[in-house]
């Protein structure tokens, strides 16, 4: 059986639980809220949640977590939602004064609370590539969200692959643009570079578990 861990200092980690039990079916997957240094060794994979993402690094460091998280993510499959992509992510812009900690390991440049301060949150059908039953469109929750403003990969790094995109129309009016192409990258919200996986908005508060199928499925057990 495989290990998933879910970093459990704040934010939507119970609803990640949920969803993995939903999706376990007997097969194999054990659970771990982590808190600890020693609750992260024992996971062959991790989510990290939405949240707050200047609260979850200042409680990882206090946790001990912080350079344990950095040395799993150059080895183990993480997929971070909302605040989690965040954390993911090489570097930000709108972070909180004082800065915003970084585990870094994904080569996207974000913007914190990106839809523009009027947007608190918006739901919309997301366009699917490599998910299960992709032409069913999942319909997605969107909360304070942050938005890719570029994937920058360097020939060292894996390949970026765009899982999912918001469709241009139902961008939120503080983001449009005249002439913008449907390939802008802030029409990405789910994407995945080598092992790990990166959501802007929350499969885990819907009942729609394939991208929790689809990071158990091609970031962990297939790396
Ligand atoms: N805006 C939050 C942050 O900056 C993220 C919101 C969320 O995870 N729903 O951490």
């Amino acid at each position: 059986s495989i290990a998933i861990g879910i970093l459990a200092l704040q934010g939507a980690f119970a609803e990640h639980k949920a969803a993995l039990l939903r999706l376990n079916l007997n097969r194999g997957i054990n659970v771990v809220l982590v808190r600890t240094p020693e609750d992260l060794s024992q996971c062959d994979a991790l989510i990290i949640p939405g949240g707050e993402s200047t609260t979850i690094a200042l409680l990882a460091r206090l946790a001990g977590l912080l350079d344990p998280l950095k040395e799993f993510g150059k080895i183990k499959p993480v997929w971070g939602t909302c605040a989690g992509a965040i954390l993911l992510s090489e570097s930000v812009v709108g972070a909180k004064k004082g800065g915003q900690e970084l585990l870094g390991g994904m080569s996207v440049k974000i913007a914190r609370n990106g839809w523009g301060s009027q947007v608190e949150s918006f739901e919309a059908p997301l366009d699917l590539n490599g998910v299960k039953d992709a032409s069913r469109p999942f319909q997605a929750f969107f909360i304070r969200a942050p938005v890719v403003l570029e994937l920058s990969p360097s020939s060292n790094d894996p390949p970026v692959t765009i899982v999912a995109r918001i469709p241009l129309d139902l961008l939120p009016p503080a983001l449009m643009e005249e002439n913008m192409s449907e390939e802008d990258p802030r029409t990405v919200v789910a994407l995945r570079q080598g092992r790990h996986l990166l959501t802007t908005f929350h499969p885990e508060l819907t009942e729609d578990d394939r991208f929790h199928e689809y990071f158990v499925a091609s970031c962990v057990l297939s790396s």
